[in-house]
């Protein structure tokens, strides 16, 4: 029996293809194993977003090497697409094959053990113009499931080295996306995560078929509770899109929509597709459908130019649009893009000093959306176990008492609240209501009031409410 085991760096869409290739390995025999231990086979899905990511993925391609110098080596993944030559020099490495063409991984696998002999299945990604025949049906260790929809970008983002790593903008066939989302509801979870490069990009190389009908179509699929879209572009909120958020039953109030910067001379120079006023109108739209939605957003603090008056500008967009969480990343040179090329780059220390600024900020910000609704009751599904364990927790008329056989749990609500409670192993990607009692430095703790059986609120004592 042969062994293989894997390392994701990067994003969902890694995470969605590593589990992906996993499946095509299990399918041929293969036992899953470790990365730490002994494998016959390795796969490092690798990312290359900034230089740390290639950095990281190098360190990680030798690690595995010295665990099993026998082993074959396979690298995939953006940093594999951009710099397949770079991994090729490192001895020890058999198969890189870069965002394309992974459905033949297992093929390459077979020929290396026969002749030993590297393969470089690097093909140029801006010439591909159809969706990678990858899927899945269950996760190895999700409650949540990723489901991929989308591949590439068409935007070319002067600080984005993705478009050169993942192409252009590619979608998957609707038919395929509903069939898997079909499966993964039959094999009981209650919520996807829609992902892609580019999410909201989905649709615009199909006739007649977009993000808006793709969501009314997983709506209607049997067994699933929530859909969660991962990201969205401010300029893909369209009437279309938020008619479809409307009528849309199932999609969860959390919407992580990029803004990288508050201020328009800088989103100019970033080529981004939309302006501040834009923005928050797009926004504004969201919340007229969703008033309590979490509006989640990545901010590059930094950005070549960026005087210290179009940072505080930015500062006070960010405020007003009253985020509730922001991921904060000061800006990172990244060779090959133009950004890369801009003679105003921002000093280290003034950097430094601005990202501690918004990271303040989001803090203020976090607090501010999470006190809305202490007290109130929501559905979370627990994803896992929390760290430390309560022995002798039981629950009690909905109340937690100590007692045998309970465990701390965490999950997360639809509107991206995470919660702690304390239940049972087998309420682990159910529905399960909670009233929020406290804040928390993560979230909330709180107290479980019922687990839904089919979509009917059972309490954990008495049965249907
Ligand atoms: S939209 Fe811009 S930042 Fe996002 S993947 Fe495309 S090029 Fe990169």
């Amino acid at each position: 029996m042969s062994t293989v085991a894997f390392y994701t760096l990067g994003c969902k869409v890694n995470a969605y293809e590593t589990e992906a290739i996993w499946h095509m390995f299990e399918k041929a025999g293969y036992t899953r194993v470790d990365f730490e231990s002994d494998a016959d086979v390795y796969v490092i899905n690798t990312c290359t977003v900034t230089h740390t990511g290639d950095k990281k993925s190098r360190q990680i391609i030798r690690r595995a090497i010295r665990q099993n110098p026998d082993a074959v080596v396979a690298v995939t993944g953006c940093y594999a697409q951009t710099s397949p030559a770079e991994i090729l020099n490192i001895p020890g490495v058999d198969i890189v094959v870069g965002t394309q063409g992974r459905d033949r991984l297992l093929a390459y696998v077979e020929e290396v053990k026969r002749t030993r002999e590297p393969i470089n299945a690097v093909t140029n990604i801006m010439k591909t113009r159809t969706y990678e025949p990858l899927s899945i049906d269950k996760y190895t260790e999700r409650t949540r499931a990723f489901l991929k929809i989308q591949e590439g970008c068409n935007n070319f983002c002067t600080f984005c080295m993705i478009p050169w790593a993942k192409g252009l903008s590619r979608s998957r066939r609707p038919e395929d996306v509903l069939a898997e989302a079909r499966r993964l509801a039959q094999n009981g979870y209650k919520e996807i995560v829609l992902t892609g490069i580019h999410t909201g990009g989905y649709g615009e190389d199909l006739e007649g078929y977009a993000l808006a009908d793709l969501l009314r179509d997983l709506s209607r699929v049997e067994g699933l509770a929530r859909i969660r879209i991962s990201s969205i572009e401010a300029s893909q909120i369209t009437d279309a899109v938020l008619e479809a958020f409307a009528a849309t039953d199932k999609l969860c109030r959390h919407f992580h929509v990029p803004l990288q910067a508050g201020s328009d001379p800088v989103l100019k120079r970033m080529r981004r597709k939309y302006t501040t006023s834009e923005y928050a109108r797009n926004i504004e739209r969201v919340r007229q459908i969703f008033p309590d939605a979490a509006i989640t957003t990545d901010l590059i603090v930094g950005f070549p130019g960026e005087t210290e008056e179009m940072f505080l500008d930015g500062y006070r967009f960010v405020e007003a649009i009253g985020f509730s969480e922001l991921h904060v990343f000061p800006y990172s040179r990244r060779a090959g893009t133009p950004a890369a090329r801009y003679t105003d780059q921002v000093d280290e220390d003034v950097k430094r000093g601005r990202v501690l600024q918004m990271l303040g900020l989001n803090e203020q910000l976090k607090r501010r959306y999470r006190k809305r609704f202490l007290g109130s009751v929501l559905t979370v599904i627990p994803e896992a176990r929390a760290t430390e364990e309560r022995p002798g927790t039981t629950v009690e008329n909905g109340k937690a008492e100590a007692g045998e056989g309970s465990v701390l749990l965490s999950g997360l609500s639809d509107n991206y609240l995470r919660v702690r409670l304390t239940g049972k192993n087998e309420w682990i990607g159910e529905l399960v209501d909670v009233r929020l009692d406290e804040l928390t430095e993560e979230g909330f703790s709180g107290t479980p009031l019922g687990v839904h059986d089919g979509f009917v609120l059972v309490d954990a004592k008495q049965g249907a409410l």
